[in-house]
């Protein structure tokens, strides 16, 4: 019998997966959910990480689905709520991350009343908070691109100030001078702005030193708020209390079975150099042609019928990845949308494909080509194993597909992963020989 202990609320896909990376490294069994679930069956795991699409809908709907998330988590039996948003705070003065945390707070305390913290520190991605000012590297939030975002362009770097435009309860600060006293310092300050009518604290931190002195203080607080960084200080609470064993093997997954295959529909730089790397090693490789797709001389039947005469002898590459020139000739000639769907849906039902014939170790390059291929398999859950590179763990999850069998799948988004990551996934999964 086991009783997850730690909810979490992810407003977008990659970043629950980011955050449930961070929880597994820490040593916390965790399992993703794709949206709230329709079943209340039980989930086994320490941590239970909801992915929701919450980040840039209209408020009142990142609300409703965020309250959904909260009751299934509750129902769980979670004994803290974690709200995860993403590092350089992407929110306008209409949301989503007063809102939701508005709710959260009523939902949990009562209207009105009760107490969290906000703090998108991540210290190792270069993101920290000093005086209550986000950094990116050595720049200011708002002399960062951040500034420049199309949906949430973040133009103050002053969290107290941003945060207070977007929630009812009054924002202060605990700042560096309390966070670097330690863990009694922290929750001394957190006591007095409570007694002073505050509703929510913005928290300073520039190290992992800091991220854990605040998970100490945080043991207990039934709503945190934050970025994927103040994580990985709260499992000690568990170790604390003995209810979470001192486990190495968080990471563990079923063992890899079956044939592998990358499918990649992302034009990153990075991924460009990922697909030249896998083709200059000499492994099989297919390139799909958007313009072939339009025209019918290329479709996603001829493609798997070529992936499934290689598969036996070893993994292989099917991609849509190109050169940005290439790409804006396909987009000019087609349409950006239209070019990207139509390749979002031919990748994700080669995917489908190759796991009906026996692939079981999946790679998916591309943030958006992973949310088609998710979709595609219909995967609801997906149990968080060993990270391949930052940010990009490797998954099991269950695929009508493929039976009901276990698949195990890494979804890489567009700039993540070294040069050989396709080649290194697969190795990371192979057994060590003793
Ligand atoms: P990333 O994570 O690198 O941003 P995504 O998968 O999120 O990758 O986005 C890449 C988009 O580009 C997808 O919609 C994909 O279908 C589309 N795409 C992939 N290859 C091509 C191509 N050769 N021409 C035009 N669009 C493409």
């Amino acid at each position: 019998m086991m009783t997850p202990l730690l909810g979490c609320i992810a407003d977008d896909f990659t970043g629950a997966t980011d955050l449930a990376n961070n929880l597994v490294r820490a040593g916390m069994r965790t399992v993703q959910t794709i949206g709230v679930p329709e079943s209340a069956d039980a989930v086994f795991a320490d941590a239970i990480v909801v992915a929701l699409k919450s980040r840039t809908v209209p408020a009142t709907a990142a609300v409703a689905q965020s309250l959904k998330a909260y009751q299934w988590l509750k129902a769980q039996g979670v004994s803290q709520i974690y709200f995860k948003y993403c590092s350089t705070f992407d929110s306008t003065p209409a949301g989503n991350i007063g809102p939701v945390t508005d709710a959260l707070l009523d939902a949990i305390h009562g209207e009105g009343k009760g107490f969290t913290i906000v703090c998108p520190a991540f210290p190792e991605n270069q993101r920290t908070i000093f005086n209550g000012h986000l950094f990116v590297g050595e720049q200011l939030l708002s002399d960062s691109g951040m500034r420049d975002h199309p949906l949430t362009p973040m133009t103050d770097a002053n969290l107290v100030r941003v945060m207070q435009a977007q929630t009812k309860r009054r924002v202060g600060l605990v700042n560096y001078a309390a966070v670097s006293k330690g863990a009694d310092a922290i929750k001394a300050a957190f006591q007095n702005l409570q007694d002073q009518g505050y509703g929510v604290a913005v928290v300073d931190a520039i190290s992992n030193t800091d991220l854990m002195a605040m998970g100490a203080a945080l043991a207990g607080m039934p709503l945190v708020t934050a970025g994927s960084g103040v994580a990985i200080g709260l499992p000690q609470n568990w170790r604390a209390t003995g209810q979470l064993p001192p486990s190495d093997h968080a990471d563990q997954l079923p063992p890899p079975s079956g044939y592998q295959a990358v499918i990649s529909g992302s034009c990153s730089v990075a991924t460009n150099q990922q697909v030249a790397v896998w083709r200059d090693a000499g492994l099989p490789a297919l390139a799909i042609d958007p313009l072939g797709l339009a025209n019918g001389t290329t479709t996603a039947d001829a493609a798997a019928d070529w992936a499934r005469q290689h598969l036996p002898k070893g993994p292989v590459l099917v991609y849509a990845t190109a050169a940005p020139e290439v790409v804006r000739e396909i987009q000019a000639q087609l349409g950006v949308a239209a070019a990207g769907a139509l390749v979002e849906s031919a990748l994700s039902g080669i995917a489908v494909s190759l796991i009906e014939s026996g692939v079981r170790q999946l790679v998916v390059a591309g943030g958006e080509t992973s949310g088609a291929v998710v979709q595609a398999l219909a995967v609801e859950r997906m149990a968080i194993g060993p990270q391949i590179d930052p940010g990009v763990p490797w998954t099991c999850v269950n695929a009508a597909a493929a039976g009901d069998q276990t698949v195990h799948v890494a979804l890489k988004s567009g700039n993540f992963g070294t040069p050989d990551f396709f080649q290194k996934a697969f190795a990371a999964l192979t057994p060590k020989s003793a």
